[in-house]
């Protein structure tokens, strides 16, 4: 069967092998944001061992070490033949001095053909040349780097805590539109108590202003050691959705140009942003059931240090792919994680973690129609 028909019929049938994977490759970042999962006081550092929020430990010293280039290898080797999609992200990954090791890892030893890194762009002088060196070897593969800016320059550096983070991100996200047509840069914008109030004005300034043409919104989730204030979280929410609605129509407009319309994964990236968010708008407002949830069975998240989960919010660890001599299918078949996948599946586990919604509808029959009609560029 060729590559792409395994995945599709992976993705709407059999749902047995991973189509993408997050990979926190550090825990380690130069920025403190408020509204991060990580925890950074720094006689309590995190360790994400077994549990994923994230186990405190005092002692740095009981940290386990990072996954190494090695070890990394040898999970893309045998992450299945249907793995299209891995996200890098930490953390900072750019604090990783490997990072290049690594993303040339998952492209040549894994099926990857589209490699997402989320960073904070403090680093220009890291993240170019990784571009161009990974564009250069892999003409035929797309990267697309997500970058966070979520307020107005002085703003974004105090609640980041790193004077002149600004001005950095806006330099790699235009300096990175000119390095290969297969590098794509988008702005990520998170709402949360920082930003709320001010958030139209602020996505006003990005687009009018900055000239920023590709954007994605998110809300700021509970996860780890981050806990939206509950007095705030009705108001936050409500931006979020206010604005989701603004970049739906400027997308539609061409005030926004989203990921580029001129090749197939650009055009079905805006669709499925388009198409997830009614019902992720339905269970954060509601808390309600739409479809079934798809983590665990063809996404995942792996932490820095080998531990395996079916998403970043639910409690139930597949385990440490070091226990598995770094096979990752020996894990995602053995016997924890088929429990944890038929638990997602009878509970009807549901959550606004956007991460899995793009699966669940990849993978939902109902979207079908109009992610077909998003490739063949009819659907805007
Ligand atoms: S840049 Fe990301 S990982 Fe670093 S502190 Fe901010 S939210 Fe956390
Ligand atoms: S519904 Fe949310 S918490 Fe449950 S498995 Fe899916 S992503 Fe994880």
């Amino acid at each position: 069967m060729p590559a792409c028909a395994q995945t599709a019929w992976n993705l709407l049938v059999a749902r047995r092998y991973p189509v993408s994977l997050i990979h926190f490759v550090t825990n380690k970042c130069n920025a403190r944001c408020s509204h991060c999962f990580l925890d950074f006081n720094e006689e309590n550092r995190p360790v994400k061992s077994g549990t994923f929020p994230l186990i405190l430990q005092a002692d740095p010293r009981q940290r386990p070490p990072e996954l190494s280039l090695d070890e990394i290898e040898r999970i893309a080797r045998s992450a299945g033949p249907c793995l299209s999609n891995v996200n890098l992200t930490g953390g900072e990954p750019f604090l990783r001095m490997d990072i290049g090791a690594i993303a040339d890892l998952w492209l040549r030893r894994a099926s990857v053909r589209t490699l997402f890194i989320s960073t904070n762009g403090g680093f220009p002088q890291f993240v170019l040349p990784f571009a161009q060196q990974l564009a250069r070897t892999y003409p035929d593969r797309r990267l697309i780097f997500s970058i966070s800016l979520d307020h107005f320059r002085d703003e974004h550096d105090r609640y980041r805590r790193v004077k002149g983070l600004f001005d950095r991100a806006l330099h790699v996200y235009r300096e990175l539109a000119n390095v290969a047509p297969n590098v794509m840069a988008t702005m990520g914008m998170t709402i949360s108590r920082v930003n709320y109030e001010s958030a139209n004005d602020i996505y006003d300034h990005f687009v009018d202003e900055l000239g920023i043409r590709a954007l994605t919104i998110g809300a700021a989730r509970d996860e780890g050691v981050y806990r939206t204030p509950p007095e705030l979280r009705e108001r936050i929410h409500a931006a979020y959705f206010n604005l989701s609605e603004r970049l739906d129509a400027d997308m539609r407009s061409g005030r926004l140009q989203g990921y580029q319309r001129t090749n197939l994964a650009g055009r079905l990236l805006n669709a499925k942003n388009r198409l997830v968010r009614q019902p992720l708008a339905y269970t954060m407002r509601t808390g309600g059931y739409v479809s079934p949830c798809h983590a665990g069975s063809v996404f995942g998240v792996i932490g820095e240090a080998g531990d395996v989960f079916p998403c970043e919010i639910l409690n139930h660890p597949y385990g440490n792919v070091r226990e598995y001599d770094c096979n990752l299918m020996a894990l995602w078949r053995d016997k924890t994680a088929r429990t944890s996948r038929r638990w997602i599946r009878d509970t009807h586990c549901r959550c606004d973690y956007d991460c899995a919604w793009t699966f669940n509808i990849l993978c939902n029959w109902r979207y079908q129609p109009r992610l077909l009609l998003a490739a063949l560029g009819v659907d805007r």
